[in-house]
């Protein structure tokens, strides 16, 4: 299917061939007016090859789902015009139908299938090492366990782990990150990155099936199928209109009769309505949206998990964004320490101990500064994290806090200590306090990078008119200095995860709908509240995150203004199709009842508006 051309596609090839047939017999017939039966059987005939897809989908759906749908009020309409026995306008109808069914099947089928161009990424053969010799296997064929190579320039067939050798690789593929990335031995590589100078050898942790990139396409192609608010609700009212156009075509054939008028003409008219008033592109617009939208953020790294997801992204007012590791790399360094009391070497050595059971990335920062000196001395006891805060432990005997000036409420001369650091805030640095209850040691001066891309982001926000917020457990001074570089006008500081939460709340009261972009796993409870949850950094395993609506594959940053461009495109063309839809049906129905429509013109207006319907939708899946 992959590499099938339109007009190949079985229903589509099938009401071609029938078409020309069609055509080139009624031009035969004028001139030589065959007898009826003859007509008949050609038309009949040409109808079935054509059609006959269609056909056989509208008895199986409506003997599954017992429920009126588009194509069997199709098919009530060629028996009407058997028994009014037009042959060649059921020939017209039953094809025409069927190549604007096909056509669209065929733009389904091709618009999921694109996101497997993804696999490409990966080779088609592997070079594993068996019994001590290299061969090169298929990589289908690769097991969990098996140990392969990667020469340079090649890209990675499976996950693994590499167990020998050096080298670049770059991610770009899966992360958007365009710096190479140095793998040694025990770092983990993924399908489809790029290997660049060296050579690795490389144990695999997945199948070809299973590795990283295949759960992606996974997830992309359950994701299409998953529907938005707005295809349920069509799906609903297609349930109650159907059956209401069969009867209104009943009515139509039935009233004007009892009273006078004559069949055949009020028996056209019903059928002409049944074709009119069918809603087959109402029914379209919005699916072929969806499956165009997803697959399109998907194959850009952006994993929209849903209809649904997709529709709240393209009605998206206000971004909040999670500021350590979000907007800043989330790696932040020891820049200075401050003594109150004692050496510096000494509060850094205190700060350590403490937050050596910490996996905090502060607490890693600091303990990285400290080096060596953490090791020794260390009789820790009862350590707790304080989660927003810091932690406590207690350090040979005396209970020790390390974390926001809040831990110190009742130390001695606190208010001048700050004082003295206020312009380390003002540089957006973050101050970590260590010290007893009563008594405060000194503080060390963190500095934790900006994103390169951060700037960008939030001017790419802005641009679309959606306003960006900071929610951050650091302190105000700190936030405002970080919120001001990369653009950020409203900040909300000093924020304990669960306020996070009711943060998001509110930022709905005020805006509209939230999107938040956080990084997982301590914002897991903000990125739920969110009507959009977007979660940065997931790759590998950590794809299928199940806090969040979308996933951004790598942590690039500027992926979130994308995912919620290609949402806001999508709303627009899902409600440019719906109006469009509508309006056919509003100019198509009354033609019909009032008999200036023919049957051919109904069909065709009515494929035609269809197949507009999906050319608009799939326009999704373009930038
Ligand atoms: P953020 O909202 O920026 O992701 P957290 O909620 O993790 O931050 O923490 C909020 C603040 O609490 C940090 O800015 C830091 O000042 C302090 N803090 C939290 N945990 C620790 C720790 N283990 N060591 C030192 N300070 C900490
Ligand atoms: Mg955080």
């Amino acid at each position: 299917m992959g590499e099938v051309v339109w007009y190949r596609y079985g229903p589509v090839r099938n009401a071609l061939i029938s078409a020309t047939l069609i055509l080139a017999f009624f031009l035969m017939a004028r001139p030589l007016k065959p007898p009826e039966w003859l007509e008949a059987v050609v038309y009949l005939s040409l109808a079935a090859l054509g059609g006959f897809h269609w056909m056989k989908e509208a008895v199986e759906e409506t003997l599954k789902e017992r429920e009126i749908n588009i194509n069997l009020l199709m098919l009530v309409a060629v028996l009407g015009l058997a028994l009014l026995r037009v042959w060649e306008e059921i020939a017209v109808l039953s094809v025409l139908y069927g190549a604007a069914e096909g056509l669209e099947e065929y733009a389904f089928l091709k618009t999921r299938l694109s996101v497997r161009e993804l696999l490409d990424l990966t080779p088609k053969v592997a070079h594993v090492i068996r019994d001590g010799k290299e061969m090169t296997v298929r990589a289908e064929e690769l097991r969990v366990g098996d140990v392969f190579i990667v020469r340079p320039g090649e890209s990675v067939p499976t996950d693994g782990v590499v167990i020998k050798g050096h080298s670049l690789v770059d991610e770009s593929s899966i992360t958007g990150e365009s710096e190479l990335v140095e793998k040694r031995e025990g770092s983990l590589v993924f399908a489809g990155t790029m290997n660049h100078e060296g050579a690795l050898e490389v144990r695999a942790i997945a199948t070809h099936e299973e590795n990283s990139l295949a759960k992606i396409v996974h997830l992309i192609e359950e994701a299409q199928e998953k529907k938005s608010n707005t295809q349920i609700l069509v799906e609903r009212f297609g349930r109650i209109y159907s059956p209401l156009v069969l009867l209104g075509a009943l009515a139509l054939l039935v009233v004007p009769t009892l009273f006078g008028g004559s069949l055949t003409v009020w028996a056209r008219r019903a059928i002409v309505f049944l074709v009119a008033a069918s809603p087959c592109a109402l029914v379209i617009s919005t699916p072929i949206t969806v499956i165009a939208a997803v697959g399109r953020a998907g194959r850009l790294g952006v994993l929209v998990k849903g209809g649904m997801h997709l529709e709240n992204l393209g009605k998206v007012k206000v971004v909040a964004v999670d500021k350590t590791g979000t907007l800043t790399k989330g790696k932040p360094i020891v820049t200075g320490v401050v003594a109150f009391r004692g050496r510096e070497d000494d509060v850094l050595r205190k700060a350590c101990l403490v937050e050596k059971y910490s996996n905090h990335p502060l607490a890693k920062a600091i303990c990285e500064r400290a080096g060596r000196v953490c090791e020794k001395e260390g009789d820790i006891a009862d350590f707790r994290s304080l989660f927003g805060y810091g932690a406590v432990a207690r350090v040979n005997g005396t209970t020790y806090y390390v974390g926001k000036i809040g831990l110190f409420k009742k130390a001695k001369q606190r208010e001048l200590l700050l004082a003295q650091l206020e312009n380390f805030k003002a540089e957006g640095k973050t101050l970590v306090f260590v010290g007893t209850e009563e008594e405060i040691d000194g503080a060390i001066v963190l500095e934790d990078e900006l994103r390169p891309d951060a700037r960008e982001f939030v001017r790419g926000l802005r641009e679309m008119g959606v306003e960006t917020v900071m929610l951050t457990g650091d302190n105000e001074a700190t936030a405002k200095a970080i919120a001001e570089k990369v653009g950020i006008k409203k900040v909300m500081a000093n924020l304990k995860p669960e306020e996070k939460q009711v943060m998001i709340k509110r930022l709905r009261e005020e805006y509209g709908v939230v999107a938040m972009v956080g990084d997982g796993v301590n914002d897991a409870p903000a990125l739920a509240e969110a009507d959009v949850g977007i979660a940065l950094k997931t790759i590998g395993v950590d794809v299928a995150v199940e806090t969040a609506d979308v996933a951004i594959v790598g942590d690039n940053l500027t992926k979130v203004v994308q995912a919620l461009e290609i949402g806001k495109k999508a709303r627009r063309i899902t409600i440019q199709n719906l109006f469009f839809s509508a309006a056919t049906l509003a100019i198509l129905v009354p033609l019909a009842i009032f008999g200036t429509l023919s049957i051919t013109s109904a069909v065709v207006v009515h494929e035609v508006s269809e197949l507009v319907a999906v050319l608009n939708g799939l326009r999704a899946s373009k930038s």
